[in-house]
């Protein structure tokens, strides 16, 4: 489909019993590199969750890429790919088998599912290691392990939930690069979450910052000098 946005919602409201993670959220996000942030417990994962049809709205509507949420879930999925935010990875098995059984899943034939395993592990940077057991990885590659599933099946748009969660700043630094590359390169969109304003500054086009499920700013990144108050999201945070 040749939606012009990425991401949008409508009166997007989800609770969980007393806990409202969503109000109301009524926001557009375009093509390119799109920056979620917001502190823990902003909303920031019940999103990607009800854009990838794993949760449904308690009101309102979310589209992605054209599609609707709420019917769409299947060319959805074959459209987006997703990384997590947490997800243990098997030790005893390599990158190689882990990527090429995900990709045989969404349905690629055998020999196309290697091939595609074998570049998406060189891009992102883990050929050298790719028959070794995950086990034995840093959390830099598993994070890239992760990285390499969302993206095996060649999808339009990625949503990557904290993907530089628990890295030190060299792995953080190596993961925003990465991320950008996957853009440019490729010409696939991110919507790429974090509660740090600075580093999503770095690498997005946009940014849309949340707190407490509600909007508060939803601007390109160039007119981000303007938003007094955003760094709260950094201060208040944990
Ligand atoms: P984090 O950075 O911690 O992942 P987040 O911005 O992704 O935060 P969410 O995980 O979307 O935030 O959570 C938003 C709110 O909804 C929080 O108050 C959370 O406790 C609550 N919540 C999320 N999922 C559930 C659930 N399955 N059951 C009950 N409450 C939930």
């Amino acid at each position: 489909p040749a939606a012009a946005q990425a991401v949008a919602t409508h009166e997007l409201t989800r609770t969980f019993g007393p806990v409202t993670a969503l109000s109301r959220l009524d926001v557009t996000m375009p093509r390119g590199v799109v920056g979620l942030v917001g502190a823990n417990g902003a909303g920031k994962s019940t999103l990607i969750k009800i854009l990838l049809g794993l949760l449904r709205p308690t009101s309102g509507r979310a589209e992605v890429l054209g599609l609707d949420c709420g019917t769409d879930g299947p060319a959805i999925r074959r459209l987006v790919g997703y990384m997590p935010e947490s997800e243990c990875l098997p030790p005893d098995v390599s990158a190689t088998e882990l990527v090429v059984h995900l990709a045989r899943m969404s349905g690629l034939p055998a020999e196309v599912a290697r091939e595609r395993t074998a570049d998406t592990l060189r891009h992102v940077g883990l050929h050298e290691e790719r028959y070794r057991p995950i086990g034995g990885y840093s959390t830099g590659m598993k994070q890239r392990v992760k990285l390499a599933q969302a993206l095996v099946h060649d999808p339009r748009l990625v949503l990557l939930d904290e993907p530089t969660n628990g890295l030190d700043p060299a792995g953080r630094d190596e993961m925003l690069g990465l991320i950008q590359r996957i853009s440019t390169d490729f010409g696939i969109s991110v919507l790429v979450t974090s509660h740090l304003l600075g580093e999503l500054e770095r690498i997005a086009d946009h940014l849309v910052v949340i707190d407490g499920g509600v909007l508060q700013r939803s601007t390109s990144t160039a007119d981000a000098t303007r938003l007094s108050g955003v760094i709260l999201v950094e201060v208040t945070d944990r």
